[in-house]
């Protein structure tokens, strides 16, 4: 059985490329490493050179370099996340070695540990929230799909309301 390399438009949802896009087969695949690095460095996915935000957190609508929509990411709690799992782990562990290793008055351990943990979240949510960016616009996530419209049109028209369902009582 071969397949055909033709888009496929059924009646419940847009255009797949099976053959070609073997992913989600809507959108062609995207650089992902590339994309990951970019965001790292707070600047935009697709091309590498435009920044990622206007202000310390702030997206940028769209890129000032390619173009490229950016007002789409939706990086939600993700980026707060790995930041606390990350500076979290960091800062109990050094806090522990300067508590068993030096036994300094509590204060300085405490000053030690408030000081670190706020430096090194400052310092690290940019490149978080960039690597989620980054992900979703590699993935085609959100807004960066130009077929959301139509799969949320498409859920909306397979919904039948009946009488059974609790809020149409
Ligand atoms: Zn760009």
């Amino acid at each position: 059985m071969t397949q055909s390399l033709r888009p496929v438009r059924s009646a419940d949802g847009p255009e797949q490329h099976p053959l070609l896009y073997p992913g989600n087969s809507f959108n062609p695949p995207r650089p992902l490493v590339a994309a990951l690095l970019r965001g790292l460095a707070c600047r935009c996915p697709a091309c590498g050179t435009g920044r990622l935000y206007r202000r310390f957190l702030t997206i940028t609508p769209s890129c000032a370099d390619c173009g490229e929509a950016l007002h789409h990411a939706r990086p939600d709690d993700a980026p707060a996340y790995f930041v606390m799992l990350v500076v979290g782990h960091v800062v109990v562990s050094l806090a522990m070695s300067l508590e068993f290793g030096f036994s300094p008055p509590i204060w300085i351990t405490l000053a030690f540990s408030v000081t670190t943990a706020c430096a090194l979240t400052l310092a690290l949510l940019p490149p978080a929230k960039g690597l989620v960016i980054a992900l979703q616009w590699s993935f085609w996530m959100h807004g960066f799909d130009p077929h959301e419209q139509d799969h949320s049109t498409t859920i909306v028209q397979n919904q039948t309301i009946s009488g059974d369902q609790p809020w149409a009582a």
